[in-house]
């Protein structure tokens, strides 16, 4: 597996995107601006989940261990994206955005993400879609997965 490759892919014309030429953008999911509130930290139980719960419960377990597939799928709130200046549709938008030329390694990446992960419209599902982004944008493996 690597992750030294530099570039960021366009997503919408797929092409590199050259330090000056664009960004990787940050925004609210729902409206497309501004980032205003993280993906909920603690996702609700859903049927399943809580029957898993009742049941350790009735069993007098103390600890329920669940699984990923207890809980609702809830809509990620925070969106990432890379662009070129030219293909993005919203060039004047308010989204929260990171020149190419500022994160062109893993590590520059990961540094950019502990600093934007103090933001209170960060939660941890998103810091960690953050980071596997860059592993998304270059057609590599989500190594979490
Ligand atoms: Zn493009």
């Amino acid at each position: 597996m690597t992750t030294s490759r530099p570039w960021w892919v366009c997503e919408k014309c797929k092409a590199t995107i050259g330090a000056g030429d664009g960004y990787v953008t940050i925004t609210d999911a729902e409206t497309g601006g501004y980032p205003r509130r993280p993906t909920p930290d603690d996702l609700p139980l859903n049927e399943a989940g809580k029957a898993r719960a009742a049941a350790a419960e009735a069993a007098g377990q103390r600890f329920v261990t669940h699984r990923l597939d207890d809980f609702d799928d809830t809509p990620d709130a925070i969106a990432f994206k890379a662009l070129h200046r030219s293909c993005d549709p919203h060039p004047a938008g308010s989204d929260y955005w990171i020149g190419v030329e500022n994160v062109p390694t893993f590590e520059s990446w990961i540094a950019i993400a502990l600093h934007v992960g103090e933001k209170v419209w960060m939660g941890k599902h998103d810091l960690r879609r953050m980071i596997g982004f860059w592993y998304a944008n270059r057609g590599l493996e989500d190594p979490s997965v």
